[in-house]
């Protein structure tokens, strides 16, 4: 059955991420003695994104929702669901969707959920957020799709599981939206092609049986079905977005639906970031938004395991032109990029075990500085207007404890840095890194750790922005510690995010 809102909604912005990290396919069969050509002619994967030793599924999140919100040019504030789709949570009970809603500001009169089915959280948590928009019970909501995905070493996963993530704020269509979201449409049914259970590190999956039964015949039910139902074909459609376990999948399911390759072609950037999981579709959205046209129509289908497909009809509105520039694009950071080797990227996925202790429960003190960390917050003197960091409860200078919370400005120089290459124990898989003294447009000094970055590449006077990732975490089994760190400034970066 066909599933439309009673009000007619669509998306307001919309927002990317991708790490800057990649490994070639050729790496991964180098070490594992599989033939590299073999490999890049069967996924047609030429490298995949990973995630630096700072990132995880929330801060990916929280930049893609933070360029979503730049896009829509609305208040934080007035978001009133914030939905993350992924089955790598950072924890393995405690929601990562207040992580992200703290971090940009949505909290706390927001509804907050993790949705979980495998790649298609994120989908499914759009029509959910589709229907809150569309019975009027919320003005805005966030979906997104984030995750840094698992596979075991050396499995046939590990070609492509990568890491990458992407926001959705939706609002009714009288809220200058980029593109109408006309109707979706859901097939599912128990089929047991991929899987993980309880504290097993790396899922599993049905050999053989990953295609037919299972991401053909979702994907192919759910986008006929729908275009049936709407009473339209492929030649309706300017571009088409299936979900993207490899490069070959697709092009398949665009075949066998009598697409073509130009329709299917500027969405699929699995190519060059591998398989993002629950971002995997939402992302060739993202990319197929940024070349789109007013009136371009759009069926994007996405595909998760065990299973099913979601399936919707989005058309082009005006207002797509105006917004594409409000925050990086997609190519920006696919074409933002550093090679590691197998080496650097099993240390960082923690595939290199090192001895972690158990934790302290530092919980009550991190959230305490919860606002400093998360939103660069200082605190300005009401009698001199000095502006300090971290924030003092008194003026140093004129010794008035009349002091306010101010938001700084999130960009800033270098201007003096430090290498550190012995580090503490528990920031061993970082090492080595950089922490610098930015000074911010304010004229603000603060100390940070500097990330995306390799020391040699770090200059006096280099322009930085603020971005929210992982500080660290109190042992194998306490909190993560999340804050910000500064990396080399993106174009049309977070600058005027507060
Ligand atoms: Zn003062």
């Amino acid at each position: 059955m066909v599933m439309r809102p009673s009000k007619k909604v669509g998306i307001v912005g919309w927002g990317a991420y991708v790490p800057m990290y990649r490994i070639k396919t050729r790496e991964i069969a180098r070490v594992w003695g599989k033939d590299p050509r073999r490999y890049e002619e069967m996924l047609l994967i030429e490298e995949k994104a990973v995630a630096g030793p700072d990132e995880d599924t929330a801060t990916i999140a929280i930049e893609a929702a933070q360029n979503a919100i730049m896009r829509a040019q609305i208040e934080p504030s007035e978001i009133g669901a914030v939905f993350v789709g992924t089955e790598s949570k950072p924890y393995a009970v405690k929601p990562t969707a207040t992580i992200v809603a703290e971090a940009v500001g949505a909290t706390p009169n927001t509804l907050a959920a993790d949705f979980e089915f495998a790649c298609k959280a994120g989908t499914e948590n759009l029509q959910c957020v589709i229907g809150l928009v569309g019975s009027g019970m919320i003005k805005y909501g966030m979906s997104i799709g984030a995750d840094v995905a698992q596979s075991a070493p050396g499995d046939e996963l590990e070609f492509a599981a990568a890491a990458g993530g992407a926001a959705f704020i939706i609002g009714e269509t009288n809220h200058n939206v980029a593109a109408r979201i006309e109707a979706s449409y859901s097939f599912v049914t128990d089929t047991p092609d991929f899987w993980r259970r309880e504290g097993q590190p790396y899922p599993k999956h049905g050999e053989g049986f990953t295609g037919e039964p299972a991401y053909f015949r979702h994907v192919l039910s759910a986008a006929r079905a729908l275009m049936e139902e709407l009473s339209i074909t492929p030649r309706d459609i300017d571009y088409v977005v299936f979900h993207m376990p490899n490069g070959k999948f697709p092009l398949k399911a665009a075949r066998i639906l009598g697409f073509s390759r130009e329709q299917i072609l500027p969405g699929l950037v699995v190519r060059k970031i591998g398989n993002t999981y629950s971002a995997s579709s939402l992302l060739g959205l993202v990319s197929v938004l940024e070349v789109s046209k007013p009136g371009d129509n759009i069926l994007l289908v996405s595909y998760g395991s065990g299973a099913g497909s979601d399936a919707f009809l989005i058309t082009v509105e005006d207002a797509i032109e105006e917004k594409k520039d409000l925050a990086p694009r997609i190519v920006d950071y696919i074409e933002r990029k550093r090679y590691v080797d197998y080496a650097i990227y099993a240390k960082w996925r923690g595939k290199i075990l090192i001895p972690r202790r158990s934790g302290n429960s530092h919980a009550p003190k991190h959230w305490r500085e919860i606002p400093q960390r998360y939103k660069l917050m200082g605190s300005q003197c009401e009698g001199c207007g000095k502006i300090y960091f971290p924030p003092r409860p008194v003026c140093p200078n004129c010794r008035s404890t009349e002091m306010v919370y101010v938001p700084l400005p999130r960009r800033g120089r270098v201007v003096n840095y430090t290498v550190i290459r012995q580090p503490p124990l528990e920031f061993k898989y970082h090492a080595p890194y950089v922490v610098a003294i930015v000074e911010l447009e304010n004229g603000v000094r603060i100390t940070s750790q500097l990330t995306d970055v390799s020391p040699e590449d770090v200059r006096i006077g280099m322009e930085v922005e603020a971005v929210i990732r992982k500080l660290g975490e109190d042992g194998v089994d306490g909190i993560i510690f999340y804050g910000f760190k500064f990396r080399p400034a993106l174009h049309n970066g977070n600058s005027h995010i507060s």
